[in-house]
């Protein structure tokens, strides 16, 4: 992905970060006032109508601070931008506290806990998710005991007790639903990397040679298409080399297949070192190569042609058989405007057959 993408893409997500920060002030601050109205109504709520305002502007006003926070930039740098466990470990506070103002229904305001937690199922870590419904339960329990201790009237213990067993009990399902869709997510995310490499695989293997891990011939015709088309807009001009060791069958009859072969893979290393980046290499089959020499004029070509000639004769093959001594022919030719990838081709083929004949191990130009 190049910078400019990726900035946009942050963009993007901290937008939506923003969003979803908004959204849940919005949802939960209406969802609080509508609750708390009605449990002040009905007679559930112990205090007065300022005391509900002033619960709903306490959890809205750490909504706005979140907003801020996010409106700054800072959020970028932590390791979760969306900022989603302060976010949930917030609402979770606000329920907490609006509950310890609410009698006997108090277990309809801490339902409002999972309301958010859908949300957390889906994007907290397992741990963190089993974190935060510890601290909502054993919260829930912590208000029973103050309210207990300061309006002894006002509790009924054990419908309490069996109202917070209730709660304990939904959430430990939750955790364990939660533990259920974070298997597989991460099975997703496997999978899908999985299937990254394998495509990425499968992309390498359609252009290459499996044995000298060149591009093949297919790729090679890709690639002179590719370049033929800026050619002819004028872009720059370039080369083809047509390779063919020399005597190969010898080399396979008196040595082996087994060197023939490693023959192709030294020759591919000492192909490539000659040659400079933009440049490719190919392999279009047996023990015939192509070099194309890109941005090029024909004495450049040359002189590059023959330092390949030069370092595959002097390819060292002491390890496997010290009398085994391996040359090249090598057939040149520049690109003309508006000929066809296989005419240069076989141009280049052309001038390789009169190496051949004049005796092999050197280059000709056509
Ligand atoms: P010349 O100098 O005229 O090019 O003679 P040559 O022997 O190199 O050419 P020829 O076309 O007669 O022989 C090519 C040989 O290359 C025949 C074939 O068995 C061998 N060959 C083709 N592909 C492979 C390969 O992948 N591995 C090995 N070891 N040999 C291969
Ligand atoms: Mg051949
Ligand atoms: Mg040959």
């Amino acid at each position: 992905m190049t910078g400019l993408a990726a900035t946009h893409k942050d963009d993007d997500e901290q937008r939506q970060h923003i969003r979803r920060v908004v959204w849940a002030g919005l949802v939960g601050s209406v969802a609080h006032l509508v609750l708390l109205f009605l449990t002040h109504e009905l007679g559930f709520f112990r205090g007065d109508f300022d005391t509900l305002t002033g619960l709903v502007i306490f959890q809205a006003s750490g909504y706005i601070v979140f907003f801020a926070y996010m409106r700054s930039g800072r959020n970028r740098t932590h390791a979760d931008p969306s900022m989603t466990m302060p976010l949930l470990v917030w609402a979770t506070t606000a329920i907490l506290v609006s509950a310890y103002f609410v009698d006997q229904v108090r277990l309809c305001v801490m339902i409002m806990f999972f309301v958010f937690m859908v949300e957390g199922a889906f994007r907290l870590r397992l741990l963190d998710f089993v974190l935060l419904s510890v601290y909502c339960v054993l919260g829930y329990l912590s208000i029973l005991f103050v309210v207990k201790e300061q309006f002894p009237e006002n509790i009924d213990r054990t419908a309490e007790l069996i109202q917070w067993f209730a709660f304990t009990l939904l959430t430990v399902g939750s955790v364990v639903m939660t533990a259920e869709i974070s298997s597989i997510r991460h099975q997703l995310e496997r999978r899908k990397k999985q299937n990254e490499t394998a495509k990425a695989r499968m992309e390498e293997l359609a252009i290459k040679d499996e044995l000298t891990q060149l591009f093949n011939r297919r790729h090679a015709m890709e690639l002179l298409r590719h370049h033929k088309g800026l050619a002819d807009r004028g872009a720059y001009g370039f080369a083809v080399c047509y390779v063919d060791l020399d005597h190969f069958k010898q080399i396979n009859d008196n040595f082996g297949h087994h060197v023939g072969d490693l023959v192709l893979k030294r020759f591919a290393q000492a192909a490539l070192a000659t040659v400079s980046d933009v440049d490719h290499v190919a392999r279009l089959g047996g023990e015939e190569f192509v070099v194309i020499y890109v941005k090029t004029d024909l004495d450049a070509a040359l002189r590059a042609s023959e330092r390949l000639r030069e370092a595959v004769s002097s390819i060292d093959f002491a390890d496997v058989a010290p009398r085994l001594r391996v040359s090249a022919s090598l057939g040149l030719t520049l690109y003309r405007p508006s000929e066809k990838p296989e005419a240069l081709l076989s141009r280049a083929d052309e001038a390789l057959y009169a190496s051949k004949q004049g005796g092999r191990n050197r280059v000709t130009v056509i």
